[in-house]
């Protein structure tokens, strides 16, 4: 069993977000690393891991992003990073603190379609730097959620997985704001890249 810490800001400015509240930096708790591990702890017996969401983690002070991570491994636990990768120099300086980072794919690896998918934020050059931070350091799920602004032709998004070659892929539904489910098909999407790509492919739904 998992504890999922929301962090509060993102810098991108993805069309088909389902976390708009969590855009913007101000809102939320202000909370400290040690504040944040005292909640833990009150039901560590019962955790694995603890995943470091948002938002965007990375908009985080990294120094704090890696004493929360010493504190979650001082509870026996497993530190979990869900990132964009964005920014990719802030994630080179904390991807050794997490044992697990479940990097966005959020378009294939071409510039036009990475910075439509983000809102003109990312390109995929800083996609491939993030894969870079990770890469030896922590273990690598590339996450795909299955979002409309996917392009229908899959091609160029099995050729961008397998030269990002992660450890395993875990593809998610997408359901907007409005609680609909809209976007390709995820197992239908987890099977071609299964079949066309040497890689392990989960499902979430
Ligand atoms: S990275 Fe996530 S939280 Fe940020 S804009 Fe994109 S979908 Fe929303």
């Amino acid at each position: 069993m998992c504890s999922v810490v929301w962090t509060q800001g993102c810098p991108l400015r993805c069309p088909w977000c389902h976390n708009p509240e969590l855009r913007p930096p101000d809102g939320g708790t202000d909370m400290g690393p040690s504040e944040v591990a005292g909640e833990i702890e009150r039901y560590a017996d019962y955790l694995d891991a603890v995943i470091v969401s948002g938002g965007e983690p990375l908009a985080q002070p990294i120094d704090e992003l890696r004493e929360l991570c010493r504190l979650i491994r001082r509870m026996d636990l497993s530190p979990v990073l869900d990132t964009s990768g964005y920014p990719a120099e802030r994630l080179d300086r904390v991807a050794d603190s997490f044992d697990r980072v479940a990097l966005d794919l959020k378009a294939p690896l071409r510039d036009e379609a990475y910075l439509r998918a983000t809102g003109d934020v990312m390109d995929a050059a800083e996609l491939r730097r993030a894969v870079q931070a990770v890469r030896g350091r922590a273990e690598l799920e590339l996450r795909i959620t299955a979002h409309p602004y996917l392009p229908d032709d899959c091609e160029p998004l099995i050729e961008s997985v397998k030269e990002i070659d992660p450890d395993y892929v875990v593809v998610q539904r997408y359901v907007g704001k409005d609680g609909k489910e809209s976007g390709p098909d995820p197992n239908e999407l987890a099977s071609v890249l299964e079949e066309e790509v040497a890689v392990t492919v989960f499902v979430r739904v």
